[in-house]
């Protein structure tokens, strides 16, 4: 019998922790494992909102897969993938390259969900990599010194956060504590700058507990942003947004956080999609292929109220590493496998240095312990992944 090939897309959660799995449980020559990334590095996407508000070097964000990749055991391609075709078990590459595989895994993370919003595709920034954070940051430093040669601009001191989900405040936090240091460097009042986080929903961070989302709230309105709450945005233009009250704000910088669907690629690849995610089985595995798992943003589950889960970072780490354990059982001829089943140990968000809240198993968490708490959770991770070398390494206290 050949040695089956297995192919994974994408190295960021779900798709590192399934490689990270077979890396350390299948002994060589057992699997060929092939993993494609677009980049030579994992990102850590819930620290981007630093980088990108410049608290952080986007550097710090990243970790070279080939510090923690046995390239013994994995073959690592850095490619973009293009499309799938799964009724010929194979992947194309934008460079034309064709992988075939045996057993696929997708975990090709998510795009930002523009609900239709006119414009926002086109003006609007979104926090998504690397790249993207880089872009962010510069182009906020810029603002900062056109305004010192176009003063009657005050929209190039005003930013415009769409969305007070998880991103848009922790994002916000990060900001309102880079203002001061913009101000000193360029010379700017800090009473000319605005920070407005804008958010359709009855509520900031929709699904969290409200004494959560009042501290988090009265956080961040102390820092000097400000909430439009229960008010969409109806188009994002160049010169920035209009709500639906007829409002118009005017701003040169409008970050876009309101939502994520499933990376595209999935959806045109054939696969059955709501908002570009794919509802798996027990086993994450694509409804008519046994032998296509999806993990991460891209899979759609659901909990026992029939309501899907959101698409989170926990959850991404830990159908990696089922989906991983699975893999292994399949290529050792085991029949039974392991469902996925979620183990939701809390949430917690930053809001800027040293503040945060969230919950913790049921007890909620305010202040400094839940900064502290989020910096603990980082660290568990890295030391997932890369050990305590990376662990020490990337931390910052
Ligand atoms: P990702 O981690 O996004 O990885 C996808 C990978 O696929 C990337 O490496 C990408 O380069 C690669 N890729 C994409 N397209 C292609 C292609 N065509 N070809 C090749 N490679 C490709 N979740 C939490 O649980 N807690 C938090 O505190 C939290 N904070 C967040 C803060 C921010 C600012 C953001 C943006 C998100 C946050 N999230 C948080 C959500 C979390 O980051 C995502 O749910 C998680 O990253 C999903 O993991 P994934 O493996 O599906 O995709």
């Amino acid at each position: 019998m050949s040695t089956p090939k297995i192919l994974i897309l994408g190295a960021g959660y779900g798709g590192l922790l399934t490689t990270l799995q077979l890396q350390k449980k299948l002994n060589y020559n057992e699997a060929e494992v092939t993993l494609v990334n677009k980049h030579d590095y994992h990102y850590i996407t819930t620290w981007l909102h630093e980088p990108a508000a410049g608290t952080a070097s986007a550097d710090h964000a990243r970790v070279y897969l080939d510090q923690i990749i046995d390239t013994n055991k994995i073959r690592f391609i850095k490619g973009t993938v293009q499309s799938i075709q799964p009724e010929e078990r194979k992947v194309t590459l934008e460079n034309g390259d064709v992988l075939m595989y045996d057993y696929l895994v997708i975990g090709l993370g998510s795009e930002p969900e523009t609900f239709g919003i006119q414009g926002l595709k086109e003006h609007a920034f979104s926090i998504r990599s690397i790249n993207a954070v880089r872009q962010i940051r510069e182009h906020i430093e810029y603002m900062f010194a056109k305004y010192k040669m176009e003063p009657e601009r005050t929209d190039y001191l005003t930013f415009v956060v769409g969305g007070a989900g998880f991103t848009g405040i922790e994002f916000c936090g990060e900001l309102a504590d880079r203002i001061p240091e913009l101000c000193r460097e360029f010379d700017v009042n800090p009473e000319l700058v605005k920070i407005y986080n804008i958010e359709a929903a009855p509520t900031a961070l929709p699904g969290f507990d409200p004494d959560l989302v009042n501290y988090a709230m009265e956080v961040l309105t102390r820092k000097g942003v400000e909430f439009k709450i229960n008010t969409p945005i109806k188009q994002c233009t160049p010169e920035g947004v209009v709500l639906a009250t007829g409002e118009e704000i005017k701003s040169a910088t409008v970050v876009w956080t309101g939502g994520v669907r499933g990376n595209s690629i999935v959806e045109k690849s054939g696969f059955e999609v709501m908002r570009g995610r794919v509802k798996v089985d027990e086993y994450l595995r694509a409804p008519g292929y046994d032998n296509v798992f999806i993990v991460g943003d891209c899979a759609l589950i659901f909990n026992d109220q029939g309501r899907p889960y959101p698409p989170t970072a926990q959850i991404a780490v830990q159908e990696g590493e089922n989906c991983g354990a699975n893999l292994v059982k399949i290529v050792r001829g085991e029949a039974v496998l392991e469902p996925f089943v979620p183990n939701l140990q809390g949430t917690l968000a930053s809001l800027g240095k040293g503040e945060g809240m969230g919950m913790v198993g049921t007890k909620k968490i305010y202040g400094t312990s839940a900064a502290l708490m989020k910096k603990a959770s980082d660290l568990r991770y890295l030391y997932k992944i890369g050990g305590v070398g990376l662990a020490l390494k990337k931390v910052r206290l």
